[in-house]
């Protein structure tokens, strides 16, 4: 589903993606930890066609993604939820979620609001559909991110820390989102130091080290049993 063939990526001297290669079955979620700086944020980026690469191949669905001239096409089957929930503040929850299909997919307005409730719906905020985000918790505006980017039917999606702004007590709804989609089938690499996510929920782990992938596999591994001493520094770290 998601091919990342010896991508490579630099920021002036600084070389962030030192030819990382993963490829993602369909329905698989892989969980992407690592030191900040490593490069998590930068090859998510690059799978939905926020940066561009340097050298190397990624296709989504058979899709070239690093050919794509905007991230605009990547978004219609790449979705991508942040640590800022970035929604618009003057923008209703259901009109957050309606802005790309009507922009992007050309949907009608009842069309359109149609996709977006049902994406509500499954976030569990169905009665916050005429909400402003700041009448919202974090939690619920992040679950608004997430019906957002659902609203687009992706084949994949990339979550980046989503729940590293929120206070603790409203972690647990996001997560709980996020596990349903896991369990629905849907295609999920998600960036996170929730740990215990990751072990619950991940069917591989990325153990990201200075641009590269340090090391690995399953998460029962990686947590009882790492081999790159760097890996077991982190995780003694972390947890
Ligand atoms: P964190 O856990 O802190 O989010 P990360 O693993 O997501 O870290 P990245 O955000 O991918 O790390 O950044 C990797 C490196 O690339 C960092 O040194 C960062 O400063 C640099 N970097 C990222 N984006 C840019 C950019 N647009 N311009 C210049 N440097 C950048
Ligand atoms: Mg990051």
């Amino acid at each position: 589903m998601v091919d990342v063939k010896d991508v490579r990526k630099r920021f002036g001297d600084n070389e962030v993606l030192r030819g990382v290669s993963v490829s993602v079955e369909a329905g698989e979620v892989i969980a992407i930890i690592g030191a900040s700086g490593s490069g998590k944020s930068t090859l998510l980026r690059t799978i939905n066609g926020l940066e561009t690469v340097d050298s190397g191949e990624i296709s989504v669905n058979g899709v070239r993604v690093h050919e794509r001239k905007t991230s605009r096409e990547v978004h219609q089957y790449v979705g991508m939820v942040f640590q800022q929930f970035n929604l618009f503040p003057h923008l209703s929850a259901l009109d957050n979620a309606t802005l790309a299909l009507r922009k992007v997919k050309k949907m009608n307005r009842e069309q359109a609001r149609e996709v977006a409730r049902s994406a509500l719906e499954r976030v569990g905020l169905a009665d916050k559909a005429s909400a402003y985000p700041q009448q919202l918790s974090g939690g619920q505006q992040q679950r608004v991110a997430i019906a957002r980017a659902l609203s687009m039917q992706p084949q994949v999606m990339l979550f980046d820390e989503a729940t590293s702004a929120l206070d603790p007590e409203l972690v647990g709804e996001v997560t709980k989102v996020m596990r349903e989609l896991a369990a629905e089938g849907m295609t999920m690499l998600v960036v996170t130091h929730e740990m215990g996510f990751a072990r619950e929920t991940a069917d591989r782990i990325l153990y990201f080290d200075n641009g590269v992938i340090g090391e690995e596999g399953v998460p029962e591994q990686i947590f009882t049993d790492p081999k790159n001493p760097r890996l077991r520094q982190f995780l003694h770290r972390v947890l």
